[in-house]
């Protein structure tokens, strides 16, 4: 089905591709990838766009890279424009992962190959392969590094025998609830944190730990930063905060302006032990002023790397090489996935992971941009 449709979309020219061969004789040079990116309010979709480009284009593919302002009809259109102009395979992170089946139909039947990226889209049978991290375990690291930022284990995991005994008041925030991740990260934290709530150790004082309770729809800072000021002037007023998980730096700077703004890191308040995801640069220096506690790196380029191997593997008439085919039910079917690690990042090793591995340089660090 592959190779029929790849020639239905022309490329190697009419009679060029036999039934049955695959799409290597379409010239790299007349094949075009679309990629169809969220947002640029976070770095790191910048990043992944960018590294995507450049990774097909060295490859001599044509690249039509698209970003949706976290728009979902902008989204849609994107797609349809790529299909329309015979675009041979989609790469695709999702606004609302839910949104696209009606486009990723018209994909399949005109032989277009979909990759699901870093957030996985759903309800179709029209997406071929997921890559992504263990989005799990990146939820795990953030309710650890909280439990480790909070005293409540050693930095090795293991429990601290001189830990405070409580209780210490945490906030819970989660992603975009459209977003599939977002349900992945709160479960891997809550994993690790509701023994801790179940114990008395850690309370939460407003009681909200509803998933839908503590979403930030469409992941945005100012969002955040608005329910945190509310839960600061509500249920929280006069309670002292110790920790808030947040899943994502973009959420981050929104609790940490509000937390700020109410004195919070000034006058003797100590800061509460704020988590996140992504390394963005700016969260970086966050960490460094000792705002942040903790971030999980994912090495954006590496999962470029995989989705250009995947989108090779696919021009090529391969199958590309999944590592997990359980986890990743989409509702219609289980994506074949590709899955990375990602790793903490502290005050303490932001050197070693991110500028010593190339990610950043050290003057972006210093300067927090
Ligand atoms: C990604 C995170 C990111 C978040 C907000 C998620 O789907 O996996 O890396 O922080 O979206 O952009």
């Amino acid at each position: 089905a592959l190779a029929l449709g790849l020639s239905a979309c022309g490329g190697g020219g009419a009679g060029s591709t036999a039934p049955g061969e695959s799409a290597t004789s379409a010239a790299p040079a007349d094949v075009t990838v679309g990629v169809a990116m969220p947002t640029q309010t976070s770095q790191r979709w910048i990043d992944d766009g960018n590294n995507v480009k450049a990774g097909l284009e060295k490859l001599g593919y044509k690249v039509d890279l698209q970003y949706a302002n976290d728009d979902i009809p902008t989204q849609v259109s994107q797609l349809t424009t790529m299909i329309n102009n015979g675009d041979k395979v989609l790469i695709v992170a999702s606004i609302d992962g839910t949104a696209l089946s009606s486009q990723l139909a018209d994909a399949a039947a005109a032989g277009i190959k979909v990759i699901s990226y870093d957030r996985l889209i759903r309800d179709t049978e029209n997406v071929d392969f997921y890559v992504s991290f263990d989005n799990f375990k990146v939820g795990v690291q953030q309710g650890n590094s909280l439990l480790t930022g909070l005293g409540l284990l050693n930095a090795d995991g293991s429990p601290n025998p001189s830990a405070p005994a409580g209780p210490l008041n945490v906030e819970l925030f989660a992603g975009s609830l459209d977003d599939n991740n977002a349900t992945f990260f709160y479960k891997g934290a809550m994993s690790v944190l509701q023994p801790y709530i179940d114990k008395g150790t850690i309370v939460i004082p407003s009681k909200q730990t509803d998933i839908s309770q503590i979403a930030t729809q469409q992941w945005k800072t100012d969002v955040a930063q608005k329910r945190m000021e509310t839960l600061l002037t509500s249920s929280d007023a006069n309670i002292t905060l110790n920790g808030v998980l947040s899943p994502a730096d973009i959420v981050s700077r929104g609790i940490i302006t509000a937390l700020t703004n109410a004195g919070y890191g000034s006058g003797g308040k100590a800061f509460p032990i704020v988590t996140g995801q992504d390394a963005d640069i700016d969260n970086v220096k966050l960490i460094n002023d000792g705002k942040q506690y903790s971030t999980i790196f994912k090495d954006t380029r590496k999962l470029a790397d995989e989705a250009i191997k995947v989108t090779g593997d696919y021009l090529s008439g391969k199958e590309p090489e999944a590592n997990n085919t359980t986890d990743y039910n989409n509702g219609k079917k289980v994506v074949p996935s590709y899955l990375l690690e990602s790793t903490v990042v502290t005050k303490d090793n932001v050197k070693s992971v991110l500028v010593d591995s190339g990610y950043y340089t050290q003057a972006q660090v210093d300067k927090g941009q």
